[in-house]
């Protein structure tokens, strides 16, 4: 029988046998590997580096991607593993997001044969990182206003400009820079040790303590003529990308919440206050109730996103729906779930208030609350309004 607490609509119900296995193995390492450390790694900033070969060794690097050494697994499967990473921390989940449906998928859906042998199988083992260069100092909701430019020089490209915000490039083998060109915008596979490349870590951050962000300097930065992906011109290439990574965002948003959820209910029954547990209190439940239907709606809400997806129709439009609900109330969710603990819920011994200030970077990348609205907007009415 389902535990109310835990599961009330018995959403598990709708899950496979098989994916119930995978997401368990996963919740399992998160809980042996992440939970333990995640308060330190959190105060002191620190991205560990050291268990990425374990989360290889689970297939959770390129999941969603087939071959070349990709485990190829179902999008809903990908979800649930990005549900269970963030119920740990967001930057443990943003890694695997950043390496797989970011730069492994620019390569596997832009990238010539060759470049697909080189550089996908070790990155899937997690021996080589990789990071996806697309936001500007002054370019960031707005990218077609990117001021990185390459010009090629007989069969050599020179890149120039820089880069903000991007994801594990100070410790990345490989960058995907996207640059405007004669063609319009277009993606180069830089090698990190290109001279004229330098990255460097963005300190001190409130948020996503546990993962490392960069600004990235492009000066002169040479690269042979196959050096660009092929198949990618114009916007559209980074944006297909960015849409895998938000469909990972709407289910991990969820584990953090359900973390947080379920940080304040163990509080709430345990804590006494006027001789009885907080949890006795109406205003108690009324918090813990509003948490759990908005944890129940989006899952569901992500499981139909991926379920679309795993069937071929799913539409990006209909990405950002999730994208922005479940984000959005997650942050609701953790920052209630830190009301319920009162005072203790400041210290890094409880993850709502982690959760919460992670999840501010989350609502801004892979488009903010805001675009996703407009996104939205224009799907039901027919009318952009990006600009005014
Ligand atoms: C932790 C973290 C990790 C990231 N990782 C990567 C990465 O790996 N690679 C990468 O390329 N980028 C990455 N980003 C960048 C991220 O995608 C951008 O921060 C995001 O696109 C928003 O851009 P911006 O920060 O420049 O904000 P801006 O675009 O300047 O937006 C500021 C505010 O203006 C609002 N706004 C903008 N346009 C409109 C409009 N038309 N209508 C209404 N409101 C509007 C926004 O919604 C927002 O509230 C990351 C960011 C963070 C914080």
């Amino acid at each position: 029988m389902t535990n109310l607490a835990h599961d009330y609509l018995d959403l598990d119900g709708l899950l496979s046998t098989e994916e119930i296995e995978f997401r368990d193995r996963v919740r399992a390492f998160v809980s042996a590997r992440i939970r333990p450390h995640i308060g330190h790694w959190y105060e002191a900033a620190y991205f560990p580096r050291e268990i990425i070969p374990e989360m290889a060794e689970l297939g959770l690097l390129g999941m969603h991607l087939s071959g070349y050494g990709c485990a190829g697994r179902s999008a809903v499967d990908y979800g649930l593993a990005a549900m269970e990473l963030e119920a740990g921390d967001s930057g443990l989940r943003t890694f695997v997001s950043v390496q797989g449906s970011l730069a492994m998928s620019a390569l596997h859906k832009f990238g010539s044969e060759e470049q697909k042998q080189h550089w996908l199988p070790r990155m899937a083992t997690g021996e080589l990182v990789g990071c996806f260069g697309l936001t500007e100092p002054t370019a960031g909701s707005d990218p077609a206003s990117m001021q990185t430019h390459a010009v090629c020089e007989g069969e050599t490209w020179v890149l120039n400009g820089t880069k903000r915000w991007i994801g594990l490039a100070s410790i990345a083998d490989v960058a995907i820079i996207w640059a405007q060109t004669d063609d319009g915008i277009r993606g180069f596979v830089v090698p990190t040790d290109t001279g004229g490349f330098t990255a460097t870590a963005i300190e001190p951050k409130l948020s996503m303590r546990a993962s490392i962000q960069c600004d990235i300097n492009l000066t002169d930065v040479r690269v042979p003529g196959h050096a660009v992906l092929g198949g990618a011109v114009g916007l559209r290439a980074p944006f297909s990308c960015l849409n895998e990574a938000r469909y990972g965002i709407m289910w991990g948003a969820m584990g953090a919440a359900r973390d947080a959820y379920e940080a304040a209910l163990a509080y709430t029954l345990e804590r006494q206050q006027f001789g009885v547990p907080i949890a006795s209190f109406q205003l108690t439940q009324q918090k813990l109730v509003d948490m759990v239907l908005e944890i129940q709606k989006g899952v569901l809400v992500a499981l139909r996103t991926g379920r679309l997806k795993d069937a071929g129709t799913l539409r990006s439009e209909q990405i950002s729906f999730g994208k922005l609900n479940n984000v959005r109330e997650a942050i609701a969710i953790c920052r209630q779930a830190r009301t319920l603990i009162g005072g203790n819920g400041i210290t890094l011994d409880h993850s709502p208030l982690r959760h919460a200030n992670n999840l501010e970077s989350v609502r801004t990348y892979e488009g903010t609350d805001e675009i996703h609205t407009l996104i939205i907007g224009q799907a039901i009415t027919g009318i952009p309004s990006f600009s005014p």
